[in-house]
């Protein structure tokens, strides 16, 4: 077998960060300067850092970036005045609040607040069911970077076999939706799935969004898979604070013919992804603005 390929998520970000900067030139010049929006509820350490490097890569590709933080305790009414406002601000082109919100503010009301034309996560319902239609929406940024990874290494995606690993509404049934509209046969396991190491055997491509270290081993591999692993795992090894996929890496690197690493692989593509959603919210704003105007020359 030949050597593994590792899948670069940093070097593929550049590219589409380079891609969105250039974008955001055209959208200038046109005289509309994109925006995003990022709402933060709590003082979430975690949190913090997310919403400050989104807002950072943002700056970097020349998108205005507004930060929003309201106090943990804040009632649900405030959160969704301030959405309301930001709904109705034409300068603001795409909506983020950052997940978790504390645990007295219902997440599904927030999300379902959001202007879908605005709901740069894809987290909106009618951008779900946009997405399982294979309609052109805003899609979820994490399962979008993985699937440009997989173009990236795979080329065509068409008939493939793609094991996802996981089911939630952010990463796994997205995923599914994702593959699927990419013309994979796509078999999705999850917590109550039983033969996981058969099934994921038969993958060209294995997905993992699980949350639990190390899970998928080398030898629930087919020789030549394609892997990504979406896990985040924080171990604490010998006393050293260790960042591990949902993937065993060493085993898996024996059978894959490529793999993500962790860090360093799907990581780096979600705020990345997270950018182009801020341009298609602008673009689909604008496209349906004013039709009686001469299309924008805005890249598609
Ligand atoms: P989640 O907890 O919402 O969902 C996990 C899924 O895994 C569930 O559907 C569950 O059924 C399934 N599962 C749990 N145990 C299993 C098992 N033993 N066998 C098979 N399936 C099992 O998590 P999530 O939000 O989808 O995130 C998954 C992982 O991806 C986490 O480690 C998270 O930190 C990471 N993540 C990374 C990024 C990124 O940008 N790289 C983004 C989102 C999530």
């Amino acid at each position: 077998m030949s050597a593994v390929t590792l899948i670069d998520g940093k070097a593929a970000a550049a590219r589409v960060i380079a891609e969105v900067t250039d974008e955001v030139k055209v959208f200038k010049a046109n005289g509309i300067a994109p925006a995003l929006a990022v709402v933060l509820v709590g003082e979430d350490p975690a949190s913090q850092v997310y919403v400050r490097n989104k807002v950072r890569r943002a700056e970097e590709c020349g998108i205005r970036s507004l930060e929003f933080e309201l106090p943990s305790q804040c009632q649900a009414g405030r959160l969704l005045a301030l959405i309301d406002t930001l709904n109705a601000d034409a300068s603001v082109h795409g909506i983020l609040v950052q997940l978790p919100l504390p645990a007295h503010i219902d997440e599904h009301l927030v999300l379902q607040a959001i202007a879908p034309v605005k709901d740069v996560d894809g987290f909106h319902a009618a951008n779900v069911g946009g997405l399982t239609q294979g309609r052109e929406v805003l899609t979820p940024c994490t399962p979008a970077g993985c699937l440009r990874l997989l173009q990236d290494t795979c080329g065509d995606l068409s008939g493939k076999h793609a094991v996802v690993i996981g089911r939630s509404n952010i990463v796994g049934k997205p995923m599914a939706a994702l593959l699927l509209k990419a013309h994979c046969t796509v078999t999705v396991v999850h917590s109550r799935s039983t033969h996981l190491p058969e099934l994921c055997r038969l993958a060209d491509i294995v997905v993992a969004a699980v949350g639990r270290p190390r899970l998928v081993k080398g030898d629930w591999l087919k020789d030549g898979a394609v892997v990504i692993d979406v896990g985040i795992n924080r171990l604490d090894e010998g006393g050293r604070a260790r960042l591990v996929g949902d993937v065993d890496f060493d085993s898996a690197c024996t059978r894959a013919a490529a793999i993500t690493p962790v860090p360093g692989g799907v990581g780096p593509m979600t705020i990345a992804l997270l950018m182009k959603n801020t341009l298609a919210a602008a673009r689909l704003q604008h496209s349906s603005v004013d039709r009686s105007q001469p299309a924008m020359e805005i890249p598609a």
